[in-house]
């Protein structure tokens, strides 16, 4: 009696809420099964329980407190595979189930910053060039921890999928090694733990904490620039993890030899492992982000839209997400469904503010600033390796950002022939492929003047 009335009401939300399409191929197909407070639900396969999991449990969850008198335990399985995937006490939010043996330090204060996201695996990464050899390097890691490549540094601009894949590794070794201590830490958290056991006197609960993990995962490491307290500790740390073949995975959003206010003997240490990177991706990426994006979403997107938004939002994965969030929020409030229309209507402001920004006079003052040069230099006919390399960057640069031709680029650059930019152009997409700071450095100005 009570079975059947707690699942009509859900399948009323859903089927209020949803298209009849996604109605029927993800709720409809579920079976659902209770007892006392222990509700089962059966998929047909593991895309629509993942699917399930992530999208539709938080209101199922809901509608299900509303019902039962005390708190309901989930169990979610396949009809194949009768695994327990999934089993939980509500009130507690879907979104935060975290697994238990995931280490936090107890006098850190920011338990919730420092937790896996289960939702970051690498089942929903998507590869591409640009980041083919981090996604490679940091499965080789997963799969076999602290005996390959230790540490593993994993640097690029914002929002091209750091914090995923170090968390796809954390994920990763969590489900294999359910035993495993992890941490991950972003390091302005970090910071404040080395501040906090000073003040507490608590170092050594600290030095013990990290130094008996299987695993540290810590992000944005350009953080500790300058707080040489924090330096030595850390340094202390990454060798005894190293020395004692526990896996670290560093991320940061330069080249380690860049980052200006560290010290050298970390930044040596950074290297010993491998350092990969991860780029900005291309067109082709950006429209397979999009389509997987939206398709696990509840408002898919045809090839046409998202290669309208791929062309125009060129910056980073989270623009990407961010610009295929206004398209879906606006297509609901409208109640229209997704075109290229839309999208255009939608991200209209973006889009303007965005193709106002890059002029050829920004990228040169931009390139000759990020290589302390004058404007007057790049212009100029002086050939020293010091001014012709940021000269062949900033053209480089025109000719990816700007609508100018070849010609009119030459002349904007102190009236050179077409052939010299063609050439420059060249020379630099070789030496990106050679010449990883020099490559960092590209990545890093391109993103800066499309931001
Ligand atoms: P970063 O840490 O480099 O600033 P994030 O890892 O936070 O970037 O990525 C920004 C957003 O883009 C996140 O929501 C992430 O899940 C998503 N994202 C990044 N790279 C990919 C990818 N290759 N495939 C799918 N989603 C991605
Ligand atoms: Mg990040």
């Amino acid at each position: 009696m009570q079975d059947k009335t707690l699942w009509n009401s859900c399948l009323l939300f859903f089927e209020d809420t949803l298209t009849s399409q996604q109605f029927n191929s993800w709720i409809k197909p579920l079976i659902f099964e209770i007892q006392g407070n222990q509700i089962t639900l059966t998929a047909p396969n593991s895309f629509t329980l993942k699917l399930v999991q992530e999208r539709f449990l938080p209101e199922i969850s809901k509608q299900a407190e509303l019902f039962l008198s005390c708190p309901p335990h989930f169990e979610l399985r396949t009809k194949d595979q009768p695994l327990n995937l999934l089993s939980s006490k509500l009130p507690v939010p879907i979104t935060n189930i975290v697994p238990s043996t995931v280490c936090q330090l107890t006098l850190s204060k920011h338990k919730n910053q420092n937790k896996l996201n289960p939702l970051l695996s690498f089942d929903n990464f998507v590869t591409g060039k640009a980041n083919q050899l981090a996604h490679a390097a940091a499965i080789q890691v997963a799969e076999t921890p602290g005996t390959t490549y230790n540490p593993l540094f994993i640097y690029g601009g914002v929002g091209l999928g750091k914090t995923h894949l170090i968390q796809a590794i954390g994920n990763h070794i969590k489900h294999e090694n359910t035993q495993a201590k992890i941490c991950y830490v972003h390091a302005t958290n970090y910071i404040s733990d080395v501040v906090r056991a000073f003040q507490t006197k608590k170092f050594d609960e600290f030095k013990q904490f990290y130094n008996s993990l299987d695993l540290l995962l810590i992000d944005d490491i350009q953080f500790i620039a300058d707080k040489t307290g924090t330096q030595q500790e850390f340094f202390y740390t990454l060798n005894s993890l190293i020395d004692g073949h526990k896996q670290v995975v560093i991320t940061c959003d330069t080249f380690p030899k860049e980052i200006s206010g560290m010290t050298p003997r970390l930044t040596s240490r950074f290297s010993w492992g491998l350092t990969v990177a991860v780029e900005p991706p291309g067109l082709e990426m950006r429209v397979a982000i999009l389509l997987q994006k939206a398709a696990i979403s509840n408002n898919p997107i045809s090839e046409d839209v998202a290669f309208f938004i791929a062309k125009h939002i060129r910056s980073n994965i989270r623009e990407l997400e961010g610009a295929l969030k206004r398209i879906d929020a606006y297509s609901r409030f409208h109640k229209r469904t997704i075109s290229v229309e839309l999208a255009k209507e939608a991200l209209k402001d973006l889009l303007a503010s965005q193709n106002k920004q890059i002029s050829i006079e920004n990228i040169q003052k931009t390139v000759a600033d990020f290589y302390r040069i004058k404007v007057t230099d790049l212009l100029s006919k002086k050939r020293t390796r010091l001014i012709a390399r940021p000269r062949q960057i900033a053209m480089c640069l025109a000719r990816e950002l700007t609508q100018l031709s070849l010609p009119e680029i030459g002349t904007a650059f102190g009236g050179r022939d077409h052939t010299t930019v063609m050439y420059a152009c060249k020379t630099i997409e070789s030496l990106r492929n050679l010449d990883a700071p020099l490559n960092a450095d590209f990545n890093l100005l391109n993103q800066t003047l499309r931001n």
